[in-house]
């Protein structure tokens, strides 16, 4: 589904340029336009999908596969030691177009990144929050 107010759809049709490093049939990769570090890569479904939870699985996992092939050799071809994947999903979340997408962002030793903060917690509060999560998991 194309949304003519979304700007990866748009990209995506290519009536916004943009420096495309990558498409098949159900993807698209192309260079964040404000990237965190050289070769930052947004991986996005053609479909325009909102969120994580509303893709279907096999477009989940043809995106896992994706993701596997696509971000080791974007690394590599940058001279970068590392990478991460990033999916900032909601507002809240840092999401600020509304077209799901992977953000895949090369490390380099020296780059001085911290992704985000770490934080002390005590074992109660650990347990508590492990209940709270497996009794949502189990009816997956
Ligand atoms: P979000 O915050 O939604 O996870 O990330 C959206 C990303 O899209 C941002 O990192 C932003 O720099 C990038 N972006 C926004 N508009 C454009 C654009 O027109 N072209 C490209 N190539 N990237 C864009
Ligand atoms: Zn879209």
């Amino acid at each position: 589904m194309h949304n003519e107010k979304c700007i990866f759809c748009r990209i995506i049709s290519g009536e916004i340029p943009s420096d495309m490093v990558y498409v098949d049939d159900l993807f698209v990769a192309f260079l964040d336009i404000h990237p965190t570090t050289k070769g930052h890569t947004l991986l996005v479904p053609r479909t325009h999908i909102g969120s994580f939870a509303e893709l279907s699985g096999d477009v989940a996992a043809a995106l896992g596969d994706r993701l596997r092939k696509i971000a080791p050799r974007i690394a590599q071809a940058v001279s970068a030691s590392g990478f991460n994947l990033i999916l900032n999903n909601s507002a809240d979340a840092g999401q600020v177009v509304p077209h799901v997408h992977w953000h895949i962002i090369p490390r380099y030793r020296t780059d001085g990144l911290r992704p985000w903060p770490s934080t002390t917690t005590s074992p109660d509060e650990l347990r508590e929050v492990a209940g709270l999560i497996t009794t949502k998991l189990k009816d997956i």
